[in-house]
């Protein structure tokens, strides 16, 4: 869309027309324009550049541009008093700060301040060309009348031959020559009497402003940047001015020119073409009083509004709508990226987490389970006894504990082979496990075909019971021997209490033990401390 928008508004590819009437003829003066045309800086702008030189007998460039002979032209500041008469012209750019009109007399004259040219005779120029002059006289409160004025345009050859007593001129142009011919001369400048007027003012017509507003734009800044080029490369400048422009002129007197001009343009103090809104009131109240202009000046139009590089809303808010979805966009798919990967992230977590889980719960089943008979096994019956031990005594529970070794194993191994004897000790245990003891009894293999019980809440007496009820149960029990039948077996038991803990219980139990097997097997003992 910005694309699209940026395409429409960018200007046509052929080049725009357009002549520049310059205020006076070529020199230096107007250096910049020249530098602006052949440095191709007007062509980059597509703008194909006429000069128009100006002179003694031409149009007076603010003419030229209110009859349409030429587009732009370099004015003096009088260009303000038009506008005060609501006449249709725009400034553009001031190209000196401070204009280089000054009056100039030979100083053998002696002739040094305002006062010294009371009753003089002086020519002088119409207004309003001549208003930073005047403006002298009233600043020292000095009657006009007291001057003898002549209207006519004097010469150097007048000045010299004291048919006027002192010309107006450029302190650019005319003091070099005056030396050149031997003479020293004398200046009264404005700016010595705080008379401060813009000079060589880039104008247009109101018409034009409003019609191109970017083709004046361009003009304008075609012009300033060969304004900036002709000051930074004075030689280069003057030398293609004597080539094309004034070929009558020496280097040093170009040279005087542009020394001269330079410090009034202060290319290293104020921005090329600056315009100050006050500086313009200032010059309207001199103007004022010297009677050549009448009523406030509202720069309402007068100053050229530059057009920004868009210029309608329409793009503006284009350009920030755009901006927008493109952030929002941004900003949405990157928030969409990053929750999608923070739940998947999240699910290979928990899978993870699980995984774990029940790799941890198999290890611990594996560490404490007998892989053959899937009871508990040694380390895990001592680990579970311990609590259960602690617990009873908390409660007082009396606990009884089983040792018990299968019968003459060994024969069932030698008669079957060790995998039937394998089968019976898994068939041993799950007897046990399902119709012997209670859920919350530890049964756990030794080792070998020996076992343990720890009877929870279970005294000697209740002890005798359950042994009963054990060796009565294998002995009804068949237990299957895979491809010989069934066979039945029998196991001796030792029992005892817990009171003196748990290791002192399995010592007294596997007396016991002994003791049953001793007494002829498949029977119980309790063991009996007064025996010991
Ligand atoms: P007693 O009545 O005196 O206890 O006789 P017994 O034959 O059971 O005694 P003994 O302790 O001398 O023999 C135990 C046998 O148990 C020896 C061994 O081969 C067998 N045995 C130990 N562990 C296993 C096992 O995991 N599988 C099998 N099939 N046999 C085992
Ligand atoms: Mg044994
Ligand atoms: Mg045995």
């Amino acid at each position: 869309m910005v694309i699209c928008l940026l395409t429409v508004s960018s200007p046509l590819s052929a080049l725009d027309k357009v002549s520049l009437q310059l205020r006076w003829s070529h020199q230096f003066q107007f250096a910049g324009y020249y530098m602006a045309l052949h440095k191709g800086y007007y062509q980059a702008a597509k703008i194909d550049v006429s000069l128009i030189e100006g002179g003694a007998n031409s149009q007076a460039p603010l003419e030229s541009i209110l009859q349409g002979d030429a587009d732009f032209a370099v004015s003096s500041s009088a260009v303000v008093i038009y506008h005060m008469q609501k006449k249709p012209v725009v400034a553009l750019a001031a190209i000196m700060q401070t204009s280089p009109v000054t009056w100039i007399t030979l100083s053998e004259r002696k002739l040094s301040t305002p006062h010294d040219l009371i009753g003089r005779n002086l020519p002088i120029l119409p207004p309003p060309e001549s208003a930073a002059l005047m403006a002298i006289f009233n600043r020292e409160g000095i009657q006009l009348s007291d001057i003898n004025f002549q209207p006519t345009r004097a010469t150097l050859k007048d000045l010299i031959s004291g048919k006027v007593d002192a010309i107006n001129g450029y302190i650019s142009n005319e003091p070099y020559r005056l030396k050149n011919m031997g003479y020293e001369v004398t200046l009264i400048e404005p700016k010595d009497y705080g008379v401060n007027f813009y000079s060589d003012v880039l104008i247009t017509r109101h018409s034009l402003a409003r019609s191109n507003p970017k083709l004046v734009k361009r003009f304008k800044q075609a012009s300033l940047k060969g304004w900036q080029y002709a000051l930074q490369n004075i030689d280069e400048s003057i030398r293609l001015i004597q080539q094309y422009y004034a070929p009558e002129k020496t280097y040093q007197e170009l040279k005087y020119e542009a020394q001269t001009l330079k410090a009034l343009i202060m290319p290293d103090l104020v921005e090329l073409g600056h315009m100050n809104p006050g500086r313009w009131q200032t010059i309207a109240e001199n103007y004022r009083a010297l009677g050549m202009a009448k009523g406030q000046l509202d720069l309402n139009g007068f100053l050229f509004d530059e057009p920004s590089r868009f210029d309608n809303w329409v793009i503006h808010v284009g350009i920030i709508s755009a901006a927008l979805i493109i952030m929002l966009s941004v900003i949405a798919s990157r928030f969409i990226y990053l929750s999608t990967s923070l739940r998947r992230e999240i699910k290979r977590r928990e899978f993870v987490e699980k995984r774990l889980i029940s790799v941890n719960n198999e290890l611990k089943a594996q560490s404490s389970t007998d892989p053959l008979t899937q009871i508990y096994n040694r380390r895990a019956f001592f680990e579970k006894a311990q609590t259960l031990l602690h617990f009873s005594e908390r409660k007082g529970f009396k606990t009884s504990l089983f040792m018990l070794d299968i019968d003459h194993f060994k024969r069932i191994n030698d008669r079957f082979g060790h995998q039937a004897g394998d089968q019976i000790l898994i068939q041993f245990c799950v007897l046990i496990k399902n119709e012997v003891i209670r859920d919350h009894d530890v049964f756990a293999r030794l080792g070998g075909e020996e076992f343990c019980i720890l009877m929870l809440d279970c005294s000697l007496s209740g002890a005798e019971q359950f042994a009963q009820r054990l060796i009565e149960k294998l002995s009804t029990t068949q237990l299957k021997v895979e491809g010989k039948g069934y066979i039945t077996i029998s196991a001796s038991i030792g029992i005892s209490d817990t009171d003196y803990g748990l290791e002192q219980a399995l010592k007294q139990a596997d007396i016991a033990l002994y003791q049953a097997k001793d007494a002829g097997r498949a029977t119980y003992t309790i063991y009996d401390a007064n025996q010991s």
